[in-house]
């Protein structure tokens, strides 16, 4: 498993040589500080923390061509970094090299109202869009929990959450982005229409690429009206079948569901000590619903039949913003819930996907195992979208415990990828999952892959160590 703490093999690049040229050239906007270089590098799970050795805010493309010229000449590599929520490991530099952060450039651009979509630099967060368009009456809809993910960081892990079954994710919102690459020139993908047939998609292979093919410098993404109406429900079941199947039939049936989670009644209970909420503890829907006044109701009432017929306790919705609000916080916030709840452990999130008619049968095997390999572990679903988290718990001190996850991890992989799934649906692949690919892709689709990157990255420069090994 993990490698120890800061043993990497070294670049074979000048790294020295790198840094004291960019730092001419960036002055204090270059940084080589440990505790700085520690949180550029991975902080969320087990793996291990490998910082870079220094960390870089370029202000503007230019300055980023710079630096990937810089780089390539004494080939260093350069770790892009958003905010650093990723979860496998993505932010590493298990070969050294710089951290480029892009907190620095977080404006948005443009916004285009009549096309409906917006021009924004990598950095701005998805909580800081939508407070710029929210006067606008729009909305950036991808909803990866955690607030402060970037538009850069979320494109290049294809990121998606509680709105995709309604919004789609990452891979359907973004329009084009503008990238240096490898050899320092830069290429905008494609332009703003909403569809186009001309070549190659380069947007659609930079969009998940998680660094390792080009570095995204500025993106369009499309926007959406706020939706006159937005009701919220919390809908508790007496089996988790029920709820899974509640939420199949209403996407069968055409229901415009705009969220519809699963919490588990592990999270269920650690929701309600950490916010306070005193929700039943049992297998429970959290729902959201947009259209206009009438079209709400409807969908409603609809829900309500066919989540009835499959075991819903009852209904409690919630209309007021900030009752939705709260609502939605304690569900974004599950990660820290299940983390007090077992003060000294660990938590791990990790996601599969499978088709929706497998997902209930994913989840009861995977609840099986859980079980039987002595584990405690919550599971959370986006299951409008057949995705679903596990966050095992565990002392990372105990070689048993570790061991156990390991194994249940690669089960759990294994297990979606039988049901014509994948071993993840949006956290990506970073260092964790490159073990899975394999599988998944088989070995043919894994080369293709790895000529993809060395036709882009024929240096192995831009995060290595991530998706595909090189040789
Ligand atoms: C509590 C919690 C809940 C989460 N829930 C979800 C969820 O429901 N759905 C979901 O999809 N994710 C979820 N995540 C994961 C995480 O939020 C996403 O992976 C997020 O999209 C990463 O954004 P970031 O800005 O933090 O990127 P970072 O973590 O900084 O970087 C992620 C990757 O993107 C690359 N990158 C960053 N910027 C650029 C750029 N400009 N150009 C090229 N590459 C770049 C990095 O090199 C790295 O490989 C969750 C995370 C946490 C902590």
């Amino acid at each position: 498993m993990a490698l120890p703490m800061d043993v990497h093999p070294r670049a074979a690049g000048d790294v020295k040589t790198a840094i004291s040229i960019l730092r001419q050239q960036l002055g204090d906007r270059l940084q080589t500080g440990e505790a700085l270089r520690r949180q550029h590098a991975h902080t969320l799970t087990w793996l291990p923390n490998q910082p870079p050795d220094a960390v870089l805010w370029p202000l503007t493309t230019a300055e980023v061509q710079n630096i990937v010229q810089v780089a390539a000449a004494h080939r260093v590599p350069l770790i892009p970094f958003g905010a650093g929520t990723s979860l496998e490991g993505h932010v590493n530099a298990p070969h050294g090299g710089l951290s480029l952060d892009f907190g620095r450039m977080d404006q948005v651009l443009a916004v285009n109202d009549r096309d409906l979509d917006c021009i924004v630099q990598p950095g701005v967060s998805r909580r800081k869009l939508n407070e710029h368009l929210r006067d606008m009456g729009l909305f950036f809809p991808v909803d990866p929990g955690a607030e402060e993910a970037t538009i850069g960081g979320m494109a290049a892990t294809r990121a998606s959450g509680t709105t995709a079954v309604r919004y789609g994710t990452m891979r359907e919102n973004v329009l084009n982005v503008t990238a240096v690459m490898a050899d320092g020139q830069v290429v905008r993908t494609a332009r703003r229409a909403r569809k186009s047939s001309a070549g190659y998609d380069l947007t659609k292979l930079l969009v998940g690429s998680e660094g390792t093919l080009g570095i995204m410098t500025e993106l369009t993404v499309r926007l959406y009206g706020i939706p006159e109406s937005i009701m919220a429900a919390v809908c508790p079941f007496e089996t988790l079948e029920g709820a899974v199947n509640a939420v199949i039939q209403s996407i069968q049936l055409g229901l415009g569901l705009a969220r519809s989670e699963l919490v588990d009644e592990i999270l269920v209970a650690a929701m309600n000590a950490h916010a306070k909420l005193s929700l039943e503890e049992k297998p429970t829907l959290f729902l959201e619903f947009h259209g206009t006044e009438v079209s709400v109701r409807d969908q409603i009432a609809r829900f309500e039949e066919i989540a009835r017929s499959e075991g819903a306790i009852r209904f409690d919705w919630a209309e007021r913003e900030e009752d939705r609000r709260r609502l939605w916080k304690a569900r974004h916030e599950g990660y820290w819930a299940i983390k007090s709840a077992y003060p000294g452990r660990e938590a791990l999130a990790t996601d599969v996907c499978v088709p929706i008619s497998r997902l209930s049968e994913c989840i009861l095997e995977t609840q099986a195992d859980i079980k039987a390999a002595g584990l405690v572990a919550a599971v959370i679903g986006h299951v409008g979208d057949g995705n679903f988290h596990t966050q095992p718990m565990f002392d990372m001190g105990n070689p048993k415990e570790v061991t156990a996850i390991e194994g249940f991890l690669k089960r759990l992989a294994e297990r979606a990828v039988a049901m014509d799934g994948t071993c993840t649906g949006e956290h990506g692949v970073g260092q964790g999952k490159m073990k899975y690919l394999d599988a998944e892709h088989g070995t043919a689709g894994v080369a293709a892959m790895r000529a993809i990157k060395q036709a882009f990255d024929p240096l192995g420069i831009f995060n290595p160590g991530k998706i595909v090994t090189m040789p």
